[in-house]
């Protein structure tokens, strides 16, 4: 040993090891699909991991292969996230949401060689189980024995030692696997190694990251297959801090309920979970009782009227950017100390923004004439780089200009960056708006327009137009029994933007469609409305 530090790799199984070790006893909490809570702690978990790589090595499972989960978050997921590293192979979250089409793919693609999935997700796999390639299907049951051609999971488990010999990994091993649920071209696979998942864990667990301590209770409401929620369960886990899983109830009464009979004190999910929870506080504010809660949003913009409407109920909503590629923290909002006296409009708006870059992650944003200046005001491709930022996509060589040739990776979201450092998402490249040769930003109308009191969701997207080649075009969702005509959001625009962005068109809708991953389905807009301007209407 002649370096100057010692050779120690960041590898998963130091998080589950240290937890069993230090936290033996701190509580976890699952809410199982009958709405009953089902109780563990980190020694149980740590146990049954080891029993699962016990178990997956029996079944065959060799160093680097990929293993499947199709469920919900619960404990048992959780245990699959240690107990697959555990036995020297790759956990592979697949998404229960996609299309069956999708997933025969994605497993296919990534030759699953084992499945664990929910029963109560059963008939999610029989829809496409006959074209993957799992050579064994474990389920998570809740007391019904294991359908025909399938194993189940306590019984796999329960001769196994609660100890088994653990490898030394590389830390630059894969030892997870997400497919992006893009709503253009195949999904495509990232690998995260060990290394890139420790180093989140660490950096989101501090203060200017997520801020994440022994002491809280944790709840991740984003899913455990999408992006690992969000590194949680690993960051959960490095700390020792308590981890409430809800399950597959995901609406906002019973997230409500949880958190006041847990005593959660951070969440994250995506801005339409907190939309919903927003009107069941606004229709019952004295119903529940909760700790002060820090709600991680990101998955798509967070509107500003989202942010004070959870400040006047006294729980704090973090804005935070990231992608299935960037595993996924790239950017969180927090005020810097400098910028906490600034009158309230300002602070808000500096919330609203996706946030100064994390340690480690460098941002720029590229446009037609090289990087753009930090002026707050020039838009152009934000592209990243950092440790836990992919470098490739698994067997996928003909997107390698997904990458610069400088090695930054572009991330297909248009950014401003202030003069601060805080990036500010305004749309997805395929999305921005180019009227007359002036770019608009959909998101800033969108996120304008879910300001009013009236609107529930808005989507604007860039319609065809003679003159202009493109120009925007509004469709709203209502709130329940609310009212309000195009006039009356044209009017509410006008004085937050100039005149060119305001939409050209206000179209009414029951429902705006949405990706598996519950972001607005836009492509399917513009094949409706794309051309709604030239029509006359
Ligand atoms: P995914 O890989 O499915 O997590 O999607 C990543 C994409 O979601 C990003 O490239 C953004 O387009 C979008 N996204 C994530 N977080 C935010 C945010 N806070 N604001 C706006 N868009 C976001």
């Amino acid at each position: 040993m002649d370096g100057l530090m010692m050779d120690y790799p960041l590898t998963v199984d130091h998080l589950i090891e240290r937890a069993g070790r230090l936290f033996p006893t701190v509580p976890l909490a699952s809410r199982l699909p009958d709405g009953s809570i089902s109780r563990t702690t980190y020694g149980e978990v740590r146990r049954r991991a080891h029993r699962l790589a016990g178990a997956l090595r029996r079944l065959g499972i060799e160093r680097g292969d990929r293993v499947a989960t199709l469920a919900w978050n619960h404990h048992r997921h959780l245990e699959a996230y240690f107990g697959v590293p555990l036995a020297g192979a790759v956990f592979h979250t697949l998404n229960p949401r996609l299309h069956p089409d999708d997933l025969a793919y994605i497993a296919t693609h990534a030759r699953d060689r084992v499945l664990l999935v929910d029963d109560v997700l059963l008939p999610a796999l029989e829809r496409f189980r006959d074209r993957a390639p799992f050579e064994h299907v474990v389920v998570w049951s809740h007391g019904d024995a294991a359908p025909e051609g399938t194993l189940d999971y306590e019984e796999l488990i329960a001769p196994e030692a609660d100890e088994i010999a653990i490898p030394r990994f590389d830390e630059n091993e894969a030892v997870g696997m997400c497919y992006t649920s893009g709503t253009t071209g195949r999904p495509k696979g990232v690998l995260y190694s060990h290394r890139a998942i420790v180093l989140h864990s660490l950096m989101s667990a501090t203060k200017s990251g997520l801020g994440i301590g022994q002491g809280d209770v944790l709840c991740p409401v984003v899913p455990m297959f999408h992006v690992n929620a969000w590194g949680l369960p690993f960051t959960g886990t490095l700390v020792g801090c308590t981890q409430v899983f809800p399950g597959p109830r995901l609406d906002a009464e019973s997230l409500l309920g949880l958190y006041e009979q847990e005593d959660v004190t951070i969440s994250a999910g995506v801005p339409t979970i907190w939309m919903g929870i927003l009107e069941a506080l606004e229709r019952e504010p004295d119903r529940w009782k909760l700790e002060p809660i820090n709600m991680i949003v990101g998955g798509s913009a967070a509107p500003e009227s989202l942010i004070r409407a959870f400040d006047r109920h006294g729980l704090n909503l973090i804005h935070a950017w990231g992608m299935t590629e960037t595993t996924p923290l790239g950017t969180v909002s927090s005020l810097k100390r400098a910028l906490l006296d600034l009158p309230e409009d300002e602070r808000y708006a500096i919330r609203a923004k996706q946030g100064l870059p994390s340690a480690f992650v460098d941002a720029r944003v590229m446009g037609p004439a090289g990087e753009a200046p930090w002026d707050g005001e020039t838009m152009g491709e934000l592209e990243v780089r950092g440790p836990w930022v992919a470098a490739s996509y698994f067997e996928t060589p003909d997107l390698a200009d997904k990458w610069s040739p400088d090695g930054w990776f572009r991330t297909g979201d248009v950014a401003t960056i202030d003069a601060d450092g805080y990036v500010k998402i305004t749309d997805r490249v395929k999305d921005l708006i180019k009227s007359g040769g002036e770019w608009i930003s959909s998101v800033d109308l969108e996120n304008a327009l879910m300001g009013h009191a009236a609107v529930r969701e808005a989507a604007v997207i860039a319609a065809r137009d003679p003159k202009w080649d493109e120009r925007p075009l509004a469709i709203v969702v209502l709130k329940e029994g609310a009212s309000a005509t195009a006039d009356d959001l044209r009017g509410y625009l006008e004085p937050k933007f100039a005149k060119f962005w305001i939409p050209d068109a206000f179209v009414f809708v029951d429902e705006i469609p949405r990706t598996a991953a519950g972001k607005f389905l836009k492509s399917a807009l513009r094949d409706r409305f794309g051309d709604e301007l030239a029509k006359g209407s």
